[in-house]
Formats: C-alpha cells, structure tokens, sequence
C-alpha cells in the first residue's frame, strides 16, 4: 500500500501540478464527504491535495448573478447578506443543510463535486441555471449534472467558482432524513425573466431534474393551487430503505407547494 502524503496547494496552478504527479489523488475541501470514504476504505488516495490556500472562499455580487467560489461554506452562504438579500432561496437552503459542523466545513465545490443525489445545492443551481466554472471551462449546471454521483468533471477537474443568476424571487423546501438532514425530496423553486422553475432534488434515479409539468402549471397562474391536481409519476423516481417512490412522488409535490407558497 502506498503512503499518502498530504500536500497544501498555494494556488490552482499547482493544485493541478500536485494531481498530475501523483498516482491516485483527491482534492481536498472540508474533508465532510471525502474523509469519511477513505475510513470505510471507499476510496484510497496516495495524496490529498487541500484547497484551503488557494484563495477560493469569496462571494463576489456581480449584479445580475452572484459569483460564489468553490471553497465558500455553507454557512457563509447561509449568513451572506448579499445572497440573502438578492437569492434567499439559496441563502435558506445552505441554513439547512446537516448540522452545525457541516456547515462550517462543508464548501459548496465540494458538495457540486461530489453530487450526492440527496444533496440541496443540485436543485438551485438547476432551477436558477447557475456556471460551474473550473479550472479549464465553464459548464451550464444542466450538462453539469450527469447521473448519480457523476458530473462531466474530467479527471483531475478542479471546481472553482459557481455563478448564480439572480431571480425575482426564489425558495427551497426539503422534507429531511432526521438523521443526516439530506433530502428525502428537496424542492428549488424560482421565478425568473418571469417563468417559472422548479427543480427536484433527493428523488430522481439519475438525480437531480426539473418538473417541467409543474412549470407549465405554474406559468399559467404562481400559486400552490396550480400544482395540486398534479400527480409525479413514480416511474424514475428512487425507492429505498428510507423512502419509496410513492412517498417520494407525495413528497415532491409537496415540497413543491411549501416553496411555491414560500415565494409568493
Ligand atoms: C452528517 C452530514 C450531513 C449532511 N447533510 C447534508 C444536507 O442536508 N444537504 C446537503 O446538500 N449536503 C449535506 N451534506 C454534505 C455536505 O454538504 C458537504 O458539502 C459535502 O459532504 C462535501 O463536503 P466538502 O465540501 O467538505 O468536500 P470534501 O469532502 O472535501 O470533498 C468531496 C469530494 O469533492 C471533491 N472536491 C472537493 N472540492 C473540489 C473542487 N473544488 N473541485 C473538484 N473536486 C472537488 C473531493 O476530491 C471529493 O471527492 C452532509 C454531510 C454530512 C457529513
């Protein structure tokens, strides 16, 4: 077994320098998803190449969206006045995100990274089409976003900002796992250049997706009653040990609704 050596990269140039070199390496954000794996014995890097020096913590209010880099917690997200006052949808939604600790470690690249399909971050940035900027091009968050647990992230892609188009208004709604706090279904709803988007985390088979039926419902008239004939097909929706499908089809629906509600 090789040895693995811990390396603080100063700046993205040698992040990727420090990748190349080595045989199996990781970047390294909080450590909240990555440091877990490697004690199951999940994953097994020879170097962990952390992000913390790289200078990618900043929330930049570029007017029309909001420039968020990679290594931005969850909780300067949830206390950032600029997000809360121009995105409090995603204000709210980094709040709730896992506990305390999670959210003080936890950084939105590392989340979009790793793209857990009962993630909260997945939701907004599809429903407000949010930039995933890395260190070779930009990807719009609908080609980002691939299968669960799997981006278009190349090998040795390094994430370092997320731009965030600002909406007339937005809201997110999870119904929780009590233990992890991830999302059973998570709901993103924003209304935006005036139409409608909703995007549904936490219980698609292949991740995260728009409920485009909800959308057009919504484009006719914004209100929850717009949504309450509606029924989501339990076809592409995950069934497991902590939801089934029907559940989570009466979930979504009803996430969908709190936030609609919560919006208006
Ligand atoms: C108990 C618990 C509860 C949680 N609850 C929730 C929840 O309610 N909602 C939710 O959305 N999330 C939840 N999370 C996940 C949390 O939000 C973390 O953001 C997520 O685990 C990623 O952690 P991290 O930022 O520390 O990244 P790390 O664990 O350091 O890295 C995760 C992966 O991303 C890669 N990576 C990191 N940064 C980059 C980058 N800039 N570019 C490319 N690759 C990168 C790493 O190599 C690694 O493979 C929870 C986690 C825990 C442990």
């Amino acid at each position: 077994m090789s040895k693995l050596l811990y390396a603080k990269a100063a700046s993205i140039n040698e992040a990727e320098q420090f990748f190349i070199e080595a045989e199996e390496a990781r970047y390294l954000a909080g450590g909240m998803t990555l440091l877990p794996t490697m004690r199951q014995r999940l994953v097994a890097p020879d170097r962990l190449i952390d992000l913390a020096n790289c200078q990618l913590s900043y929330i930049k209010d570029e007017g029309s969206f909001i420039k968020i880099g990679a290594m931005t917690t969850h909780s300067q997200i949830a206390l950032s006045d600029v997000i809360g006052r121009k995105i409090n949808g995603l204000a709210h939604l980094a709040s709730g995100i896992g506990d305390r600790q999670v959210r003080h470690r936890g950084t939105i690249g590392g989340s979009v990274a790793n793209n857990d399909p009962a993630a909260c971050y997945p939701a907004a940035l599809l429903a407000l089409g949010a930039q995933i900027h890395t260190h070779k091009r930009e990807l719009t968050a609908s080609d980002y976003f691939v299968d669960l647990f799997e981006t278009a992230l190349e090998e040795g892609e390094l994430i370092t900002a997320i731009s965030v188009p600002v909406p007339q208004k937005s809201a997110y709604f999870k119904a929780p796992n009590p233990a992890s706090r991830y999302a059973l279904a998570g709901v993103f709803a924003a209304f935006m250049d005036d139409k409608p988007y909703l995007a549904v985390t936490g219980a698609g088979e292949q991740g995260v997706f728009r409920w485009h039926e909800g959308e057009a419902a919504l484009a006719e008239n914004w209100s929850k009653e717009a949504l309450a004939n509606l029924t989501i097909s339990e076809e592409g929706l995950l069934s497991d040990i902590h939801a089934s499908a029907a559940f989570r089809s009466h979930l979504v629906k009803q996430m969908a609704q709190k936030a609609v509600e919560a919006c208006a």
